[in-house]
């Protein structure tokens, strides 16, 4: 049986001579493993279209459970990841924190959205490396229940946290004065509403705000944090990208 799907290819591994077993996440099915036959050799009509951070639609056949790309049209190749190697260092964690939360037989449409925003921002140039990763951490995170907490300060009650910090171990945020003992990230207000920024607006304006260097690391740290502590687990492809920006 023959049915199509826009894929984002996320993870690609060699098999046999010429062949690609794929990880790839779609709207429609969430992730899904698929089989590229001859995806490697010369003269594939495959090839590009099941390369790692690909976007593609692709012709699958199903036999027993089992998925078989067919032909594939390239819809979005994000050029400009290929031509920096930080910045497909990043694509690629952004690639394994998808693989780690998408589920399988049940749609996934925000999760697409916001990986392919995100890949694209990235080749595209359209904020920093530290930027688009930050909005993409926290986001997911909020995508997947675990928004953290910054409305109001969880001692005093204030709106208006004074000084902001951030616990990572609890996911909430706090005035300088009210916080105990424990691991604790600083933030400034303008961090802070940024921090809002990603967790409310509308997906197509995820990056619609503007922080100093100084504030976009503050943010940074708060964000990879919060992701590697609901994650309880290590990314390879982060360690790998945080060695090539030393
Ligand atoms: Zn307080």
């Amino acid at each position: 049986m023959f049915r199509t799907e826009n894929a984002l290819i996320l993870r690609e591994v060699r098999f046999k001579e010429s062949d690609r077993i794929l990880t790839a996440l779609t709207a429609d099915a969430g992730k899904m493993t698929l089989a590229a036959h001859g995806a490697l050799s010369k003269h594939s009509r495959i090839a590009a279209a099941t390369q790692q951070l690909t976007y593609a639609e692709l012709t699958l056949f199903e036999k027993n459970g089992r998925y078989t790309v067919r032909e594939g049209v390239t819809k979005e190749g994000f050029p400009g990841l290929r031509q920096d190697l930080g910045k497909l260092a990043l694509g690629s964690y952004f690639a394994e924190c998808l693989e780690q939360y998408a589920g399988e037989d049940q749609p996934e449409p925000e999760l697409m959205q916001l990986g392919l925003n995100s890949l694209y921002a990235l080749s595209e140039g359209l904020g920093s490396c530290e930027k688009i990763k930050a909005a993409f951490e926290l986001r997911l995170m909020t995508l997947e229940g675990y928004a953290p907490a910054e409305e109001s300060c969880p001692v005093c009650g204030r709106g208006d946290i004074r000084e902001p910090v951030f616990l990572p171990e609890e996911g909430q945020t706090v005035c300088r004065a009210c916080r105990k003992a424990g691991r604790s990230l600083p933030l400034t207000e303008n961090a802070l509403a940024a921090m809002r920024h990603i967790l409310h607006a509308p997906a197509k304006k995820l990056l619609a705000f503007r922080l100093t260097e100084e504030e976009q690391s503050l943010l940074s740290a708060v964000a990879e944090s919060w992701l590697l502590h609901c994650s309880d687990r290590n990314f390879p492809t982060l360690a790998y990208y945080r060695n090539l920006k030393l």
